[in-house]
């Protein structure tokens, strides 16, 4: 078992390439840092030598040895070689055996290429997929974070509204469709509205709560929409028109989402 089991088995399949010549500067490095430390890569490479020695010699040969050559002279004309120019060969190959060698290593490249582009495209998958979960985790942190703010911006809003100098309670009770429901609103003409209720029914789906301040006016006025939680609380804020006429009473109906202008449904709580 190689000593660094990870890194050789990233690096073993860039055997054929390195014999070849044919990886990058940076990886040739580091395969080469890799096989003086690893016997198994370093037997491979050694392995694939004679794949490289017959690309090396794939190239036509020039002239044959002066050596063959004289003998094969020799052989035609019975005679030793004379110092005259003797017809050049027509450029051949020295071995029958080194195209097809050449042919298997270029065989055995492309396949070595085919694997490492394989290899390349699903490290850049994987690190595509890393980039992608941190980027989502990113905007969860972001979301986190602005509701964080909106939350403490909240309850900073509400607590300057309860400590308002300005500040009015009203008390209002359950109706009959909520007999024991309660809420509180506290209100101040320079800071808004604050309403707290609990035990309030779960609201129908298309259905919301809606806020009213009565005033000596006939029609009341929309303080805002709310739904409880499924505990039936609520503490929501509302702003409220610094004109707003002084209040004598809230009331809380029952309304199609989205609210309405004036009440139409039943009565939840009320407060004078
Ligand atoms: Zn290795």
């Amino acid at each position: 078992m190689p000593m660094n089991a990870p890194e050789h088995n990233e690096l073993r399949e860039q055997a054929e390439l390195y014999v070849l010549g044919a990886l990058p500067p940076t990886e040739r490095d580091a395969f080469e840092t890799h096989i003086a430390s690893c016997a198994e890569c370093a037997a491979h490479v050694k392995a694939l030598s004679p794949v490289t020695d017959a690309l090396a010699h794939a190239a036509p040969q020039h002239d044959p040895p002066p050596a063959l050559r004289a003998r094969v002279v020799r052989s035609i004309t019975g005679s030793p070689v004379k110092a005259a120019p003797v017809p050049r060969p027509v450029p051949t190959r020295s071995s029958a055996a080194l195209p097809w060698l050449a042919a298997a290593a270029s065989l055995i490249l492309a396949a070595a290429l085919g694997t490492y582009a394989a290899n390349l495209r699903a490290r850049i998958g994987a690190l595509e997929l890393r980039l992608q979960d941190a980027t989502e985790r990113a905007a969860a942190g972001e979301r986190q974070l602005a509701d964080v703010k909106r939350v403490s911006v909240e309850a900073q809003s509400q607590i300057a509204i309860l400590v308002a100098p300005d500040l009015q309670r009203i008390d209002l009770q359950g109706q009959s469709p909520a007999p024991k429901a309660s809420a509180r609103a506290f209100w101040s003409r320079s800071r808004g509205l604050v309403f707290t209720a609990s035990n309030l029914p779960t609201v129908p789906p298309g259905k919301t709560y809606q806020l009213w301040v009565l005033t000596k006016q006939p029609a009341p006025i929309s303080a805002g929409l709310f739904k409880p939680d499924p505990q039936g609380r609520v503490a929501a804020m509302f702003e409220t028109p610094p004109d707003l006429p002084q209040p004598i009473g809230m009331a809380v109906t029952i309304e199609p989402d989205g609210g309405v202008p004036s009440p139409t449904g039943d009565k939840y709580l009320v407060g004078l």
